[in-house]
């Protein structure tokens, strides 16, 4: 019998933290070049530049998805309980993005270095999300450019042919990084890759409101998570 063939393998892209006016701009261009859809998970209160807002808007005009990425980004949510804390991080955001939402509405809570555990949310936020009807958008695949602006681009092959559907987090930040997409892309497409814009459905504990993964899984219990 002849070996089974190797379906070619997904990949969508979401760009986590931006908008970046110095960034972000360059990164919809080769996007575009490539013919490819993505997710921006914005931080709510960059937004507030009107640089960056124009750069959320030219994304949203070119048909990507705008993302909530919390208001000011600083740490897991699990690390971070209460009412209040969650109503700025996740609400506020969302109320920035205004008319550039997606619907439902997306949200990425932020990994402080990418751990998919229990600190990424606090019990006030995962009820917050169910709510509010949020699609929750983890990810399977982070090639860690903003510790590698250079060396990420073969992590990132590497974890693509890994698995038959990547959902992959980049950066749309000033490390230098960017200036590989181009190259990433071409080689991702020589090998066959398949771009697409909706995510897999693994990656998603929340979908439009309703629990659809292990929630309990990624939501700190009581007090914050041991350090591990
Ligand atoms: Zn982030």
């Amino acid at each position: 019998m002849p070996p089974a063939r190797t379906a070619a393998p997904a990949l969508t892209l979401t760009f986590d933290n931006g908008p970046e006016p110095s960034v972000t701009p360059a990164v919809l261009d080769v996007l575009g070049r490539h013919g490819i859809a993505s997710t921006f998970f914005v931080i709510g209160q960059k937004l507030l530049d009107p640089q960056a807002r124009a750069c959320a808007e030219q994304a949203h005009a070119r048909g990507h998805w705008i993302g909530n990425h919390t208001w000011t980004h600083s740490g897991p949510l699990g690390e971070r309980p209460g009412d209040a804390t969650a109503r700025l991080e996740i609400d506020r955001t969302q109320a920035e993005i205004g008319a550039l939402a997606h619907r439902p509405p997306l949200f990425r809570p932020t990994g402080g270095g990418g751990h998919l555990d229990r600190r990424l949310l606090s019990a006030e936020a995962a009820a917050r999300l169910q709510a509010g009807g949020y699609t929750c958008v983890l990810w399977n695949a982070i090639p860690r450019d903003w510790r590698e602006p250079d060396a990420w681009v073969d992590t990132a092959l590497a974890q693509l042919a890994a698995q038959p559907w990547s959902l992959m987090v980049l950066h749309d930040l000033p490390t230098g990084a960017m200036r590989h997409l181009d190259r990433f892309l071409t080689e991702a497409a020589r090998r066959g890759c398949r771009f697409r814009q909706d995510f897999p459905p693994d990656c998603l504990p929340i979908t439009a409101g309703q629990i659809t993964g292990p929630l309990a899984d990624f939501v700190t219990s009581s007090g914050p998570a041991p350090a591990s």
